[in-house]
Parts: structure tokens; sequence; C-alpha cells
């Protein structure tokens, strides 16, 4: 027997609707470096319209690609909604992708349209000649004229292209198992690989995003959004601001510690989402330069373990709560958010807090071992993480990879354990953990402990070659300015934190540790630097 309810698709043209209407009043604020642009959701409802209407006009009338090769910002979000509410497939371009992935991922996506930032002209110029798909260019706040375009590509002002339309579109009832988005995967290892989100997977993904007990995105926030929109959809923040009225601060390139200070002091959000390099840095700017940020009633954290002392210095020193949460771009991204279970405090909420989290009820989830068995929620085996559920990736665009995905499963690359009550502690990425006789040794565990020294402001651990354990740590780290730390007293600070055995003896002190193109510790680099040499 089949259920009585009508079968009405989740598509994001609703959404769209929904937001520029029942929350029209709410704004999008973007960040100039002088006077900040403000939208209501209403006038991006209108813009939405007039950009659909221009894509129309330039032949786009399927699901082909429209391309974003932009900042946080206001025409960032209207592509966003725009494009999939009119059936398209909107594709975020990294623009911090090296030019070989950059031209990989624009041909491979087939993108036909790229909505570029003024100020990124100059980046995307020179690749331009080799997207063999592109036929539009579209610049958005800046100078149309000073892009030179190859033969077949022609460009346009964005504002000249909404004015000459009407602010009214209508908008197709999308079937919600078709593609809404694209995002390709930032391609540690081998090409970036494309994850595509369909109208039904963004929806049930903004739900979970606004849920008490997900991120709690509600009507009376004004949430921060520094993760970037072309990183995993910048964690689902606009759909999920749009569902419910949320307003949203886009700092555009405006994305150093003291900007972003100063974004936190004129527009006082009171949310905010990005990788824990980003918080570290303003955390440091802040203690140079104290401000008040008690308004953010919540940080979100997540895209590399958070360090604990990190929590607590937010927490205890500006009162700001840390929330712990764990995701892939695979993962759309929101796969589990650390809040302490009811009935707990102090010491034993913090230890829930620290970990990576509970799953919603949505994502399933199960530990695998080396033979592919099963392993108990016990708080202990060890494993990598698997995962299933209507906003997980089941397979990438255009390519087979039966390594990651299997039996309806995506195998995270993860590895870690679970506890009975279905808390997440990862210790490692498969492809970072150390093995050193025959132990394994997380790197993250290590650079947690010593992150935790009030001398130290970034610790990134890598395994190195050892003749007699096979493998044993290195820690790179960097030092806060103006203060100075043996390794001995490094090691001597981790006594009583780790394990004797795994008391690293290789160390070295360094400027920076070099960062992937979303803002994480980039350890292959490390790695390569340390064969080469360079950290003796
Ligand atoms: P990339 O693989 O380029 O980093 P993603 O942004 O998709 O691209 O990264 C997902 C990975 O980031 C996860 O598989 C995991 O290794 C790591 N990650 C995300 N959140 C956390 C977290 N809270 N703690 C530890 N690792 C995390």
């Amino acid at each position: 027997m089949l259920g009585t309810m009508q079968d009405v698709p989740l598509s994001l043209s609703q959404l769209l609707r929904y937001g520029a209407t029942a929350h029209g009043a709410s704004e999008v604020v973007t960040w100039t470096g002088e006077q900040p642009r403000r939208e209501t959701f209403a006038q991006v409802g209108e813009r939405a319209a007039r950009l659909a209407n221009a894509l129309r006009s330039l032949g786009i009338t399927a699901d082909q690609r429209v391309a974003t090769f932009m900042w946080n910002n206001n025409e960032h979000l209207e592509a966003y909604l725009a494009v999939p509410a009119m059936g398209a497939v909107l594709h975020t371009l990294n623009i911090r992708l090296f030019p070989d992935q950059l031209i990989f991922v624009a041909n491979h996506a087939e993108d036909e349209v790229i909505i570029v930032d003024g100020t990124l002209v100059p980046l995307l110029t020179k690749q331009l000649p080799e997207l063999k798909t592109v036929r539009h260019v579209i610049v958005a706040n800046g100078d149309a004229a000073s892009l030179e375009a190859p033969d077949g590509v022609t460009v346009h002002s964005y504002e000249d292209l909404l004015a000459a339309q009407s602010a009214s579109f209508d908008w197709p009832e999308v079937d919600e198992n078709s593609a809404a988005a694209m995002c390709y995967t930032s391609g540690t290892t081998g090409d970036p690989k494309g994850v595509v989100y369909s109208h039904r997977s963004i929806w049930l993904h903004s739900m979970q995003v606004c849920m008490t007990d997900g991120m709690a995105l509600s009507q009376s926030d004004k949430a921060l959004a520094i993760v970037p929109q072309f990183h995993a959809m910048s964690w689902g923040l606009p759909y999920a601001a749009f569902m419910v009225g949320a307003s949203l601060v886009m700092p555009d390139r405006f994305l150093q510690p003291g900007p972003i200070a100063e974004i936190l002091a004129a527009e006082k959000p009171t949310f905010a989402a990005a990788v824990p390099t980003v918080w570290q840095g303003l955390l440091q700017h802040l203690e140079a330069n104290p401000q008040d940020i008690s308004h953010l009633r919540e940080v979100v954290v997540g895209g590399s373990a958070v360090p604990p002392a990190m929590m607590h210095t937010f927490e205890e020193q500006y009162d700001v709560p840390v929330l712990h949460a764990w995701g892939m771009t695979e993962t759309s991204p929101l796969g589990s958010v650390a809040r302490a279970p009811k009935g707990t405090s102090g010491e034993q909420a913090w230890a829930y807090r620290y970990t990576q989290g509970r799953f919603p009820a949505s994502v399933r989830a199960r530990l695998i071992d080396d033979s592919g068995a099963e392993l108990p929620w016990d708080g202990e085996s060890v494993g990598e993480l698997e995962v299933r559920g209507p906003w997980i990736a089941s397979a990438y665009h255009g390519v087979q990879d039966p390594e990651k995905f299997h039996d309806g499963w995506l195998r995270t690359g993860d590895v870690g354990h679970i506890t009975p009550d279905g808390f997440l502690t990862l210790t490692d990425r498969s492809k970072d953990v150390i093995k050193s006789g025959g132990e394994w040794i997380s790197s993250v565990e290590l650079e947690n402990s010593v992150m935790a020294h009030p001398a130290v402001a970034e610790a990134a651990v890598i395994g190195i070659p050892d003749e007699k354990w096979d493998e044993r740590p290195l820690v790179a780290v960097v030092l806060k300015e103006g203060e100075q730390v043996s390794a001995a007293e490094l090691r001597d600070f981790l006594g009583d934190k780790v394990a004797k055995w795994q008391l690293p003896e290789n160390w070295t002190f360094i400027d920076e540790v070099p960062k992937t193109s979303v803002g994480k510790f980039d350890k292959k680099r490390l790695r390569t630097a340390n064969a080469e040499g360079q950290l003796d």
C-alpha cells in the first residue's frame, strides 16, 4: 500500500519563492571594505529572476552548467538560487585551484557560462582559452570591458544583463532528483572529483542545518558565512538561510583576521562558520586587539579537527560556544555535530564536545576494518568510517570509483572510533595515519596536545620513515609571535598527555604550516618539504 500524501518535489524553485516572500525582509550584507552592500531577500528574489531571464536569453534552457568564480557575496547568492531554480546546474569553481585543475574541472563539468567577480578576472583570463565549453562570461562587480575573451566567448556585464530583464520569472517545479549544483573535491590526491547535489539532497540537508540539534539556524540569526561558497556549498548556509529567513553576512574577499574582526564589530552576527585555521588567525588578532564578540551565539568549526584549546579560548575568554562539526564535500557536507548529550555537564560534556559528534537520524554510519569486517561502536575499535544517507554522494560525476563507493556506502577515508551512544572521534585521515612499530599514532591527537601549549600557534604532525619503527611522528610547530619554546620543553609538556612510546623525538620550527586551497593543513606539501630536506 502506498501513502496517500501528495508527491510534491523538494525543489529549490520553491525555496527561492518562499524565502523571497515569507522572509522578504531578511537581508544579505556584503562587505566591501567601505559601505557594505545590503539587499533584502525580496530583492535577492527579484535579481535572481532577472538573472534567470538573462541566462535563458543566453541559451540556458535545460540542465546546462552555469559556473561561478566568485567570493562570498550577494551576487553569488543570487546565482546559488537562480541557477538551480530555473532547472540549470550551478557549478561553484574553487578560485584557488591550480590552473591545470581549474581547466580540468571546468572542462569536465562542461561549463557553458561563467559568472566571475571583477577582482578575479585576471586569474580567469589566463585559463579562459583552455575552457572548451564556455560560451559566455558574465563579470560581476567589475569592468566587463577589461576582459579580453578568446574567439567564441562573449563577455557581459552582470548588472547590464540584469537591468535589461524582467524581475519576474516563471520558476518551474523541478524534479527533486535532478542535479541542482556541483562542487569538485579539492583533489589532494589525483584529479578533482565532481559531487553533484540534487534539489532533494540540498532541501533535506538545509532542514538538518536548521534543526535545533543541527546548527540551529533560524530567522533570529544573522550568519557570517566565512566558509567559501566554492567549498562544499558554504556548508549549506546560503540555502538553509533562505529556508528559514536567517540574514547572511558575506565577507567577499575580506578574509584576513583584521577585516573579519571589523565585520564582527560592525554587523554583530549571531552565528559564523569556518575552518580552524581561520579561527586560529582571528583569535591571535583578538589577543592583540581585544574586542567583544559575545554577540555570536555559536560558531561552527569543522573541515579539520578542532583543537580543544581553541574551543576553551572561545568559550572562556570570549563567551562564545564552539560547535565542532564533521563533513565532506561528498556529504553535502553536514555529517555530524558535537552537541553534548542531555544530562551531561562539566568535563563530561567537554569530552563529548571535543569529538566529531553524533550523526543525525538521516545519516547511517559504520566502521570497517582492513579485512572489510564491521567493527562495534565500543568507543575503542578503530576503523574506516563509511556513511550512507539522502545527502551523501553515491557516485562522482562521470567517473567510476568503486574504491570510494560500494554497496550503497561512501568510504570516507577517515579513521576513528564511535561510542555506544554514537559519538564519532576521528583519529586521522587514512592517508595521514602514522604506523609506528605496528601501532597507530593519531596525528590529530598529537597536534591537539601540542596546540594546547600557550606559545604554540599551530602544529601539524606527519609520519616520517624510521629504520627501527617504520614510521615516527614529526611535529612541525609554528610559534606565536614573540614566543620562544624549545623542542625539549614541548616534549616535556606532552609528558602527561600522550603515551610515552608516542612522544615525538622529531621536531621542526617553521614560519607557517602550508595550507590547501580551502585552508586546511596541507600534509602532502609538508611531507614533500621533509623529503626534500627543507624541514631539517
Ligand atoms: P578535502 O578532501 O580537499 O579536504 P573536503 O572539504 O571534502 O575536501 O574534506 C573532507 C575531509 O575533511 C574529511 O574527510 C575529513 O578528513 C576532514 N574533516 C572534516 N571535518 C573534520 C573534523 N571536524 N575533524 C577532522 N577532520 C575533518
